[in-house]
């Protein structure tokens, strides 16, 4: 009879590893003798990545599933809400240039489609404040919900922004107390094959040899066991995403009580961009950008200009911590008895925090098909492998629409990003089916994109792309129910300017007094 699967264990202790055991443990109810154990194995010698500060909505559901309290969460975290990410000098690279790419749907998103609509109108209103509050929320540093509203429900869709190595320290601990997640510091040293290929065991420097019966590669840029011990090749995508090298520096606020931006701020630069977050208690900014395109002092330098404009002469002080980037991932991700999951799987570049997303989804996705026995494990790998490789190159696609769109000539970095031999395929594909359809849930073949069509629409019409209007009888909308759609939006952002609390103001009421449990 095939071996019945009990022991998972999960090598590497950064958001990936903690994301993943708390995940499978909360699930299979680890802490109970359920049958599923889960052992966490991190290194004391080799550290986290430490960035990794943007999170997609999804956040609020993987932590509630969990069963961490929210309040905790932003307590401990540094956390504060981000409720989409602002786009500065991406198309023309001009002092007016920004948009908005918010997290909630276009208004009657679910039921039409507002494009051919706005279209009439865009030269008075962009596309984000013709059919969505948050970027009006955004603008003016506003809380995605109010202090009444209880945890993780909101009044406008959000994610977080947060301090990465405390969050892992906050997973470890509750995955550790609550969930019941065995946890062995100690480095791994080598691989143990059984007869029939598959990982047998851990040999570790102090704790002998760790047995399981499924492995999650968690290590990071290492990847120690699907790239090092199986192989698996890595498929680099620089040919379709320049950037490489990335240098980070944390920003003091200005007071403890300085406002606190509600977005990401992504600002284009001459090869790259910059990220720029606010937690609570400070900023973490960044340049990530294309070697091949500048160098590193170069690199530094422009960064430096952008943190002065906020820390003035300070900003000669600010140390940089660099980080290499090899845009990629693997052929496939589940091999065996083995599956990577975080940076061992694959890592692209920053923008629009597609990361730890990636992690939630194939932690709940392991989770949820986790095999009985091991026969039915090559079922569970070859579906996993299809789906995430359907989505890293949906992902691909969305990450490099962002540079196409752009009509920046004033560097060699925004010239290459637009010739076509750099495109893929399927993204010039879209792209040409967008000069006549507007945008559409139908144009993908998931129900569970990664990036759904809204997403598309928010950075197509924000980087001044046009479709061409069909026939007047092929609008999808008749003028006044367009109308009706438009002055809802504008009512509610009304509304909601009138009654939600400043970001900072709701941080601090939540360090006080907490917010109501779901
Ligand atoms: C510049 C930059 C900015 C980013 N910004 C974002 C963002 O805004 N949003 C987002 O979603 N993502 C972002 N990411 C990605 C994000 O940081 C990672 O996805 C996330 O931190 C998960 O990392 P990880 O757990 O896979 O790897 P790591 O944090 O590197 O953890 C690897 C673990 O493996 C362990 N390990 C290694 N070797 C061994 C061994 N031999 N034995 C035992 N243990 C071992 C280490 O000790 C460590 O615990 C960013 C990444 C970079 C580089």
């Amino acid at each position: 009879m095939s071996k019945t699967i009990k022991r998972v264990v999960v090598v590497g202790g950064g958001a990936a590893g903690w994301l993943t055991a708390g995940t499978i443990a909360a699930e299979h109810d680890a802490h109970l003798d359920s049958g599923i154990e889960v052992l966490l194995v991190e290194s004391p010698d080799v550290a986290t990545i430490g960035v990794g500060e943007g999170t997609w909505p999804t956040m609020r559901k993987t932590l509630g599933r969990l069963g961490i309290r929210e309040t905790d969460f932003i307590r401990e975290c540094d956390a504060s809400f981000k409720q989409g990410t602002r786009f500065d000098g991406w198309y023309t690279g001009a002092e007016s240039d920004r948009y908005y790419h918010p997290f909630s749907l276009p208004q009657g998103y679910l039921k039409t489609n507002l494009v051919p609509s706005w279209q009439e109108r865009r030269g008075q209103v962009t596309f984000a404040d013709a059919v969505c509050v948050q970027s009006h929320l955004c603008e003016r540093g506003l809380a995605p919900k109010q202090s009444s509203t209880p945890e993780y429900a909101f009044v406008a869709n959000y994610g977080y922004h947060l301090d990465a190595g405390k969050f892992a320290t906050m997973l470890q601990k509750h995955c550790t107390e609550v969930l019941g997640v065995e946890h062995v510091l100690d480095h791994v040293t080598h691989i143990n094959s059984a007869e029939n290929g598959d990982i047998a065991s851990l040999g570790s420097k102090q704790h002998g040899d760790i047995q399981g019966d499924l492995f999650v590669d968690c290590t990071g840029f290492s990847s120690l066991l699907l790239g090092k011990h199986f192989q698996v090749p890595f498929m680099s995508r620089k040919e379709n995403l320049f950037i490489d090298s990335a240098l980070a520096v944390q920003v003091p606020y200005e007071s403890g009580n300085s406002p606190i931006e509600s977005q990401t701020i992504s600002t284009a630069r001459g090869a790259g961009w910059i990220w720029d977050i606010g937690l609570s208690s400070r900023r973490g900014v960044g340049y990530v950008y294309s070697g091949d395109h500048v160098s590193d002092d170069m690199a530094e330098s422009e960064l430096r200009a952008y943190i002065k404009l906020s820390l003035g002469n300070d900003s000669e002080f600010a140390e940089f911590r660099k980080i290499s980037i090899n845009p990629g991932h693997r052929q496939e991700f589940w091999h065996r008895n083995c599956v990577a999951v975080g940076m061992s799987a694959g890592f692209l570049e920053p923008l629009e925090a597609s990361a730890l997303v990636m992690v939630e989804l194939s932690a709940e996705m392991i989770s949820e098909q986790l095999p009985v026995t091991r026969d039915t494990m090559n079922i569970v790998a070859r579906r996993f492998n299809e789906k995430f490789r359907y989505r890293w190159d949906r992902v691909i696609d969305f990450l490099k629409l962002h540079y196409v769109l752009s009509a920046r000539s004033d560097s060699d970095f925004w010239i290459d990003n637009r010739d076509g031999a750099s495109i893929p395929d399927s993204l010039q594909e879209l792209l040409t089916l967008w000069e006549r359809h507007y945008p559409a849930p139908a144009d993908f073949s998931q129900v569970d994109e990664v990036f759904s069509s809204a997403s598309y629409q928010y950075v197509l019409y924000g980087m001044g792309f046009e479709t061409l209007p069909g026939p007047a009888t092929r609008r999808s909308l008749p003028r006044e129910k367009a109308d009706t759609l438009f002055k809802e939006n504008a009512d509610m952002t009304r509304k909601l300017l009138a009654g939600l609390p400043a970001n900072r103001e709701l941080i601090n009421t939540i360090k006080t007094s907490g917010l109501r449990a779901a």
